[in-house]
């Protein structure tokens, strides 16, 4: 944009084929402050007007060859000529030629005769007009812009690919062909925007466009950004960014099911090549989800719905999965939105409650520590088991919440037990990867424990490896807080996730759990072998860390964990998790007698 304060001048293109009148225009608009080019007929003012690109055009109506009018018809059908304020001057004030001036597209006219000085300012004021309407139209064209496209990757976003599906959707119906649409969700990127900081995270989001572009069947259309209406007589494959690591591609006239997860599988194996993200080489793993118009809706909004379910589907499999949308999915998905709705109101509502279940030491059988887990009294639904809604808070970061008050009823409780001469059992709370991701666990476990008043040994963490894993960064640093502090930590589910043992000595850990899958295997059918869990046992022991076996609910189970040197046992076989009260009730009963029952079956 031109800015006279800035010393730009504006240009105004004379055309006329009179020297005198020529002359007289050129010097008053020249005093006005104008740059002025002149033509003295109609094919020299064209080249004139391509050569310069004037701001204005001052234009004589009759001239020799290409008359005023035809020059005007001519700019104006030219890409740069729409805009351009034409003023006509024309000594034939009929009428019927101010008419045929408007018609060929003059934006004012004015008399020959016009005092010059008169004719610049009129000049001055259609090109402040244009200057302003340039400014509106560049504003709009960035609104429209950005209403419709990621700036990040020049792609469609969401809005912009709804518009694209319903018009391929009108391509598709009369001619009976099936549109696939598809979701693809970079898995973990949380934990790899965590882990290599937001801008790696970026460069890694526009390098996967770039390679996905390429799965289509023309890239460069992709990036086509100059027309609301898509060209419909050869349809191409479109990609959009419709999330944050989410992108969806509609495809056009793809057969079946198979051709759809054929590319899918495709578009994996392109991910699947590592990506060089600050200087390391990171494969990248993507969950799909089909949807196929007209077969799963003809709404373009419902079919990227229908997509994106499936896709969350996919994701539940485990990593680079690919999923085919079914109707049981979106009923599946939309009692999970109803949930999710009534999980914000629960912690108004009070309706969360902890259940504790003992770990016992493997010695005597006393109950050491007790681990409080989750439950949801819902006011329909009764109680509702925390692998149901708690994968659901994770999602929607409603765990930071939750496991806040968590937190401080676990530490309410072993403040009240301590208080009225109750067990001096610790207690153990689970925490959720996502619990890590802000940096404020620490200040929050913290936070907790000094308002109930107790000490920080009374409580343990148990964490997940994956949480472990997929925050690396972040876990550590968190982690050593809270040894600090005196918290004790316990890695939960070990064995499910893929930490290596020397991965998990850069974290200061207490406590090995073995997960309950291991513990399934010690069975009499393989005469108690179970040579992971004592791979476990000696690896925990290498590290100097104390093991709980989980999920024990065997006689058998027991007795071999005992011969293994097991810390704590944890299971069915002793005590289910309990509210409060009966677990005081269920250790009076099983102090007389309990221990001496196991102990002495040896
Ligand atoms: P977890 O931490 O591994 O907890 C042990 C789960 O195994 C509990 O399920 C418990 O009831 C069950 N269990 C205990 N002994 C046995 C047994 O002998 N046999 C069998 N088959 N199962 C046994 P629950 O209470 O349904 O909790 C499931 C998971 O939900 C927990 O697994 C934990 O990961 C998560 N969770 C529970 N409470 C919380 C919480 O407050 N915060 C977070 N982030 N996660 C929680
Ligand atoms: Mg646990
Ligand atoms: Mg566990």
């Amino acid at each position: 944009m031109k800015d006279p304060a800035n010393g730009d001048l504006s240009t105004v293109l004379v055309v006329d084929d009179d020297p005198g009148a020529q002359l007289l225009a050129q010097s008053a608009l020249e005093l006005a402050g104008f740059r002025v080019c002149c033509a003295a007929d109609g094919s020299a003012g064209l080249a004139a007007f391509k050569a310069h690109a004037p701001d204005c055009i001052v234009l004589d109506v009759i001239m020799p060859g290409m008359n005023g009018f035809q020059l005007c018809e001519r700019v104006r059908a030219l890409p740069h000529g729409q805009h351009v304020p034409i003023l006509m001057m024309t000594s034939l004030d009929d009428m019927e030629s101010v008419t045929r001036a408007y018609t060929a597209g003059a934006t004012d006219f004015a008399s020959k005769g016009v005092n010059p000085m008169l004719l610049a300012q009129r000049v001055k004021f259609l090109v402040r007009t244009k200057l302003t309407q340039d400014q509106l139209r560049a504003s709009e064209a960035h609104v429209r812009y950005l209403a419709y496209y990621d700036p990040m990757t020049r792609l469609p976003n969401r809005q912009r690919l709804v518009d694209i599906i319903t018009q391929l959707g009108q391509w598709a119906s009369p001619r009976g062909r099936r549109i696939a649409v598809m979701s693809i969700d970079i898995d973990n990127f949380s934990g790899i925007n965590d882990t290599l900081g937001q801008v790696n995270g970026d460069a890694l989001i526009a390098d996967v466009a770039a390679r996905l572009r390429h799965c289509l069947r023309d890239p460069d259309r992709a990036l086509d950004q100059s027309d609301a209406q898509i060209d419909l007589s050869e349809p191409a494959d479109w990609l959009a960014r419709t999330g944050g690591n989410e992108f969806a591609l509609a495809m056009p006239g793809l057969p079946d099911s198979d051709a759809a997860t054929l590319v899918a599988r495709r578009i994996q194996a392109t991910l699947a090549r590592p990506f060089m993200v600050a200087q390391t080489e990171l494969p990248v793993s993507a969950s799909i989800g089909i949807s196929f118009f007209p077969d799963d809706g003809t709404d373009a909004q419902l079919l990227l719905k229908n997509a994106h379910a499936a896709m969350h589907h996919a994701k539940k499999s485990g990593r680079g999965a690919c999923q085919l949308f079914m109707e049981s999915i979106s009923t599946r998905a939309a009692q999970h939105l109803s949930l999710e709705a009534d999980l914000r109101k629960a912690l108004d509502r009070n309706e969360f409650t902890l259940h504790y279940q003992p770990r016992l030491m493997t010695q005597d059988l006393r109950v050491d520590t007790v681990e409080a887990l989750l439950r949801w009294r819902h006011p329909q639904r009764g109680m509702v088991a925390p692998d149901e809604f708690i994968p659901l808070a994770e999602q929607s970061g409603l765990i930071v919440e939750i496991g806040d008050w968590v937190l401080q009823e676990a530490c309410a409780q072993a403040r009240r037990w301590r208080e009225r001469s109750g067990p001096d059992w610790n207690i153990a709370v689970n925490v959720s990867g996502v619990q890590f991701r802000d940096g404020t666990l620490a200040a929050r476990v913290a936070r907790a424990i000094g308002a109930a008043g107790i000490d920080p040994h009374a409580i343990e963490l148990e964490f997940t490896e994956g949480a472990l894993i997929e925050n690396s960064g972040s876990v550590k640093h968190a982690v050593t807080r809270l040894k600090e502090l005196g918290v004790s930590i316990a890695l939960d589910d070990f064995g499910t996730g893929y930490s290596s043992l020397s991965y998990l000595r850069h974290f200061p850990i207490d406590t090995l759990k073995i997960d309950r899958m291991f513990v399934r295997d010690i069975t009499a059918q393989n005469g108690s072998q179970a040579p992971l869990v004592d791979a476990i046992m000696a690896m925990a022991k290498s590290l100097g860390l104390a093991t709980v076996a989980e999920g024990v609910e065997t006689d058998l189970q027991w007795q071999f964990l005992r011969s293994r040197g097991a810390t704590q046992v944890q299971g069915f076989l002793f005590c289910r998790p309990l509210p409060v009260q009966e677990l005081l009730e269920w250790n009076e009963n099983w102090m007389h007698g309990g221990p001496q029952r196991l102990i002495g079956a040896a």
